[in-house]
């Protein structure tokens, strides 16, 4: 089945040059050009990713980006933003985009981001061992004894490969490669922007998770204490 992207871009002459590339690549590539199409359609999941700028004329992206997270819609998001602060990435991936691209962006970057979350989301999940005191169910809940956090794809994704290799350092492009599915460096802080996210979620959770400076990420289980 081809895999079928729908593009939220109210600049047409762009979104027509983009919508035209990912053809030539083989994407099927439905053009929208409001949040308020961007909404219902996202509503359908009818498609395998959507590519949303911010910058929209009857909302702003981030208010999409928010409400389809809001109705658990999981599809991966590839923000596409003008605003280059940090803040204004971090606050996409805080609602739930998997990735944002600052414009203006090479067309090349943009399909290999595309074919990275396309590639993750159809990958396996991953599954910690029995023996851990955290499960990863369905619907990106992760539970612990009466604990409960929701969590988007991509931190779910980050914690699956983190628990399967409890105990390790796990390096930085390993983990790019297999929660994130980029075999390249993206050359941003999106690993450490994810961890400071699920630190917050999993607060309370019985591990620890430790950048090791130079080397990698490292998530502890922690013994609980003995009764
Ligand atoms: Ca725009």
């Amino acid at each position: 089945m081809p895999t079928r992207l729908v593009l939220v871009e109210d600049n047409l002459k762009l979104a027509e040059s983009i919508a035209e590339g990912l053809r030539e690549d083989g994407y099927l590539t439905d053009q929208l050009s409001t949040a308020a199409a961007a909404i219902e359609r996202g509503l359908r999941r009818d498609f395998d990713l959507m590519i949303l700028d911010l910058g929209l004329p009857d909302r702003d992206g981030l208010e999409v980006l928010a409400e389809l997270r809001a109705a658990r819609v999981h599809v991966p998001i590839l923000v596409l933003t003008a605003r280059d602060a940090v803040e204004a990435r971090v606050e996409a991936l805080d609602k739930g985009a998997d990735d944002y691209l600052v414009k203006p962006f090479a067309f090349a970057e943009l399909v290999a981001r595309i074919g990275a979350l396309v590639r993750r989301a159809g990958g396996p999940r991953w599954a910690p061992a029995d023996d851990a005191p955290i499960v990863m169910g369905d619907d990106l809940v992760v539970s612990s004894g009466l604990k409960h956090a929701t969590l988007s794809p991509r931190e779910f994704a980050l914690l699956g490969c983190l628990l399967r290799r409890r105990g390790e350092v796990v390096s930085r492009s390993e983990i790019l490669r297999e929660a994130f599915g980029y075999d390249f460096d993206p050359g941003t802080n999106v690993i450490d922007v994810h961890l400071t996210h699920l630190r917050k979620k999993l607060g309370g959770f019985p591990l620890v998770i430790e950048t090791v400076r130079g080397i990698g990420i490292r998530l502890s289980l922690e013994t609980p204490p003995k009764s």
